[in-house]
């Protein structure tokens, strides 16, 4: 799915700064650079590898990434802006390589700064220090770059998110028989299912990778659906932990969850309807970019210069984030609608009172 206009109205429509294409001779890298805002400050954002079926799908996948970090940085109270980027990967299996990451980062330099790259899906620490090797402007790796692997920080806060769910249901904060359905047992989801196994909770798992499904079983003694039915699985928590745009309007109609609270960057094919649509059936979604800013905040954080303790505190603020976003949800036409709010808002007043960073 994505939106038929021309790029330059995508990028108008989405309020963009900039869209860089690039294309290095040497290796064939084809990659995306999508510059959302640096009003708050320079974008730090991830490198999604994937294999996109047309041109199309990467410009409407790194639009609307991008925006989602623009978000994300806001209602975190960080004083970063939103982008992100993608390579374009010319076949569904195609190996990564140092050459590959070195030409990203070279790409990656040309921003000077204002664009910061980090890991996303396909990603990992090594190839983050092979961008390095050619730019200072990446993190999350560990022996040339900083900040290492940011995925248990963001199941930390999507835990956060699902806690203040629950609260904000009446149920307490405790997950003893609360049986969350985690969809994905990726870096996000195992991390996830480690917190929730140290809960209480009862744990589902599915994944298209089956090594991943049992490393889940093993570790965390999940039970197991196929990926096929996890989104219609009765739970209390449906944690979508893969891919985004998974669900929508006649999704929802089939969803047996009470809590839609998950790690993955866009849910929801178009949250503004859909999130309507999930108020209306009495699920209580907690928006993605506010739940999954965990990874986020630990990165920028460290680029910012935040101590362990101030890491700490800013990634439980997702709690309370989170509680003021479901309760703003009531009156707005969605709890999606009050996240955006909130995030414009920081925006038009230079996110000033919301900045705890050193
Ligand atoms: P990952 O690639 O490590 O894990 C994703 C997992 O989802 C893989 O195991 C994959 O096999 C599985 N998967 C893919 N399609 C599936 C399907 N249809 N059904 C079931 N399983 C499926 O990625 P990750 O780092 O764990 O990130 C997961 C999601 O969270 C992504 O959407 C990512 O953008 C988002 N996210 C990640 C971070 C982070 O810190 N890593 C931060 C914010 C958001």
């Amino acid at each position: 799915m994505h939106e038929q206009d021309s790029i330059f109205e995508q990028i108008v429509n989405r309020g963009h700064e900039r869209l860089c294409f690039h294309h290095d001779p040497e290796t064939g890298l084809k990659a995306i650079v999508a510059i959302h805002s640096t009003a708050l400050g320079n974008a730090l954002g991830g490198t999604r590898r994937w294999y996109y079926a047309s041109e199309e799908d990467a410009v409407f996948d790194v639009l609307r990434l991008s925006k989602g970090m623009t978000y994300k940085a806001a209602v975190s109270g960080l004083p970063m802006g939103g982008a992100k980027s993608v390579i374009m990967l010319p076949s569904r299996d195609h190996p990564r390589s140092e050459v590959e990451a070195r030409a990203m980062g070279r790409f990656v330099d040309t921003f000077g700064g204002s664009y910061i790259a980090a890991e996303d899906v396909g990603v990992d620490i090594e190839f983050i220090d092979w961008m390095a090797m050619e730019t200072d402007h990446v993190m999350g790796g560990e022996k040339i770059s900083t900040g290492g692997d940011p995925s248990p920080w963001t199941a930390l806060g999507a835990f956060h998110g699902m806690r203040a769910s629950l609260i904000h249901m009446g149920l307490g904060d405790d997950f003893s028989g609360v049986k969350v359905a985690v969809q994905g047992v990726g870096h996000v989801g195992q991390n996830l299912c480690r917190l929730l196994q140290e809960a209480g909770a009862t744990i589902v798992v599915s994944d298209i990778n089956e090594a991943k499904v049992d490393t889940a079983v093993e570790l965390f003694g999940c039970e197991v659906v196929h990926h096929g039915d996890i989104l219609q699985t009765e739970c209390d928590i449906l944690a979508p932990c893969a891919l985004g745009n998974i669900i929508d309007g006649t999704a929802v109609q089939q969803l047996r969850c009470s809590i839609l609270c998950g790690a993955a960057n866009n849910i929801l094919g178009d949250p503004e309807e859909d999130a309507v649509a999930l108020k209306t059936t009495g699920i209580v979604y907690a928006p993605d970019f506010v739940v999954n800013a965990g990874g986020l905040i630990h990165l920028a954080g460290l680029h910012l210069g935040m101590s362990p303790e101030q890491l700490q505190q800013k990634n439980d603020e997702i709690f309370d984030t989170t509680l003021q976003i479901l309760v703003d949800g009531s009156s707005a036409s969605s709890t999606y609608a009050a996240a955006v709010d909130l995030a414009q808002s920081r925006i038009a007043t230079g996110g000033e009172t919301q900045c705890h960073a050193p």
